[in-house]
């Protein structure tokens, strides 16, 4: 995985491959679509000097070999790649750049399937549909009439020793891609059907683009339920969706007993089938005690983003005579989207009495409840 590029021409502050593509690094995206081929022995990231704890937080839960470093070129990145693999030489590699985070598992699988057939250099391809121009100086020339055009895709899969043995030979020799290296080493191509949508991510108008085929492919919608409750106690203040009331009562509870956030984070953790905050934070567990519960809430937005899901909405309701929410409701969406690190847009906070019945009624304690929904690739 070749992820030593600095990405100047996607603009933003950081590499492209950290960037997100709907809430994910698109380095994540890249390693997690081999990661999830069981075919798929061990993954090699080469990574940028510097760059090594970005790399690490981006794939955090997918096992990966130690990272590799890169060179000047993208040619010298893969050779250091192949380097580090050298000592556990594996039968086959596949070359596959970060940059294209859509690769689908039909593609690994297309270009290994070539391999074993036989094919020392497998190059998924496809064949150039729009006619080609070149800017001459002077005036412009249509190279498409010779026909035989192909747009050159990764992964290209490769006879381990043979790429080695080609990127040793022709170090020195300024090339593209592997297929280049290939070629010069004299190794025979074997052509596989690339996939319209393994989009190489180069410019801000390609990010838009992805996100949009992403969204189709992302086609299952999950939805979580949480409540919770906490009683009335002595105090000034109370917290409810992150935000801090005062209050001429306090809410018991083993955290901050923010009943908003906790049915929240129930909610989320439903949606993905992780359990619920009980299971995650057990109130027998000392380190919790008077913890912010934005920390439980973060926890399962991690989750969902280890999912390779995403937020797509959260919607909860608080159920209370007093403090009053309304005044508090904006500062409360505001807070929820930022934790979890979404659009203020996708937040919803709603408050309710119960007409003086019940608990919540009679002042003893204030209840909540949440919905949310998350967004999952298909299995
Ligand atoms: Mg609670």
């Amino acid at each position: 995985m070749v992820a030593a590029g600095k990405g100047e021409r996607a603009g933003g502050l950081v590499p492209k491959q950290f960037q997100p593509l709907l809430g994910q690094p698109v380095l994540r995206r890249s390693v997690w679509a081999f990661a999830e081929v069981p075919e798929i022995g061990a993954i090699q990231i080469v990574t940028a000097e510097g760059l090594e704890p970005q790399t690490e937080e981006a794939v955090r839960g997918i096992a990966c070999l130690p990272f590799a470093l890169g060179g000047e070129t993208r040619q010298e990145s893969v050779c250091n790649g192949l380097e580090a693999l050298a000592p556990h030489a594996p039968e086959f590699v596949l070359v596959h750049d970060a940059a294209r985070p859509l690769v689908s598992p039909d593609l690994i699988r297309r270009v290994m399937t070539a391999l074993e057939a036989g094919a020392t250099a497998a190059i998924p391809v496809l064949a150039l549909a729009d006619t080609i121009k070149r800017k001459e100086p002077e005036n412009w020339t249509s190279v498409s009439r010779c026909g035989g055009l192909y747009r050159a895709q990764t992964p290209q899969g490769f006879r381990f020793d043979a790429l080695l043995a080609a990127h040793r030979a022709h170090a020195s020799e300024s090339v593209t891609d592997d297929m280049a290296i290939a070629e010069r080493a004299g190794l025979p191509i074997t052509p596989v059907a690339g996939d319209e949508t393994n989009l190489k991510i180069t410019t801000e108008e390609d990010f838009a683009y992805a996100a949009r085929l992403l969204r189709g492919v992302m086609s299952e919608f999950r939805t979580g339920q949480g409540f919770d409750a906490h009683r009335f106690a002595r105090g000034d203040h109370v917290w409810l969706c992150g935000v801090q009331i005062a209050h001429d009562a306090g809410l018991e509870g083993h955290s901050d007993a923010d009943a908003g956030l906790h049915a929240l984070t129930d909610a989320i953790l439903g949606a993905i089938g992780a359990g619920d905050i009980g299971r995650h934070f057990p109130p027998t567990e000392e380190k919790w005690r008077d913890a912010p519960s934005s920390l439980f809430l973060a926890e399962a937005a991690r989750l969902v983003a280890e999912a390779n899901g995403a937020i797509v909405h959260c919607d909860v309701t608080l159920v209370c005579e007093r403090p009053k929410i309304t005044p508090h409701r904006e500062a409360m969406r505001a807070r929820v989207a930022e934790i979890l690190r979404i659009g203020i847009d996708r937040v919803s906070v709603k408050a309710t009495t119960t007409d003086g019945l019940g608990f919540t009624g009679r002042g003893e304690g204030l209840a909540a409840q949440a919905v949310a929904t998350v967004r999952l690739p298909p299995d």
